[in-house]
């Protein structure tokens, strides 16, 4: 069973390719990392699996995911959103309402999109609110449930938006950089908890990520970019250092 398929993807932001014909599948069920210096396309890869980006017009490019074409995916507003819904999007600047509570930061997966906040009171059940209590335990931070979502640190604030996604039943959760600012061990425990959700619970993970030592610990394949084009498809073990050092040749140090 599929959950990803890109066939010659193309695309382009102007003049510039920021992807060039990418191909891949990706099953349901898989972990993998996608992995390339900045600049590479990873970013845009995971917003063009939600519809937040479109491909070449011209192009020949399919982007399914979970067998539905997001390139064509008509007007309907019920149909898009329940693909939305299927599609957790975990992104690095913390996607919360900051004045909201951590608890109604994870009732809005029950909605499938941002509401306006204004209409949230009342607006829950009791099962959903059960809902979100056990995913806030699933992720460890049920006793934070009644705080304001910018009171968290970093590693809380990416918990509560997993916790989200697992109230959405998202079946595929894209994650780009989820913990490219957080301190080694909150990145460790984001990375445990995507891992633990994959593994049992058969959520597809696809995650973005610097640093190639964790990837290495977590995920089985990679996906690698360079420049927009796909430079490696494989386990992750192929990605050696000779391949990385030519993945990154052009980027700064730093980067590795
Ligand atoms: P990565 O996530 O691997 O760092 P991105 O997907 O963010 O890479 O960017 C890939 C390329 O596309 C870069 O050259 C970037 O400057 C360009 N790009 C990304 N988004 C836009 C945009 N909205 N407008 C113009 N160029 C963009
Ligand atoms: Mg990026």
């Amino acid at each position: 069973m599929t959950a990803i398929s890109v066939e010659r993807l193309d695309k382009s932001f102007g003049n510039h390719a920021a992807l060039r014909d990418i191909g891949f599948e990706i099953a349901k069920g898989e972990m993998v990392t996608l992995i390339g210096p900045s600049g590479s396309g990873k970013s845009t890869l995971l917003r063009l699996f939600i519809g937040l980006t479109a491909a070449d017009r011209q192009s020949h490019s399919h982007v399914r995911v979970l067998a539905r074409d997001v390139q064509r995916q008509g007007r309907l507003v019920g149909a898009r959103r329940e693909q939305r819904r299927r599609t957790g999007y975990i992104f690095q600047q913390f996607n919360l309402v900051s004045r909201l509570s951590v608890m109604t930061n994870v009732l809005i997966g029950h909605l499938g999109a941002m509401p306006r906040w204004r209409a949230l009171a009342g607006r829950f059940t009791r099962r959903e609110y059960d809902a979100a209590r056990r995913a806030l335990a699933r992720v460890g931070i049920e006793d934070l449930a009644e705080q304001r979502a910018n009171t968290l640190s970093g590693g809380q604030m990416q918990r509560v938006a997993i916790a989200r996604a697992l109230v959405q039943d998202a079946e595929v959760i894209l994650a780009d950089e989820p913990i490219s600012s957080l301190d080694p061990r909150s990145a460790r425990e984001v990375m445990e908890i995507l891992e633990r959700i994959n593994r049992e619970d058969g959520r597809t993970v696809v995650v973005t990520l610097h640093q190639v030592d964790v990837a290495r610990r977590y995920c089985r394949r990679a996906i690698a970019l360079k420049k927009g084009r796909l430079y490696y498809d494989g386990p992750i073990s192929g990605l050696t250092d000779t391949r990385l050092q030519v993945l990154y040749e052009d980027a700064g140090l730093d980067e590795l």
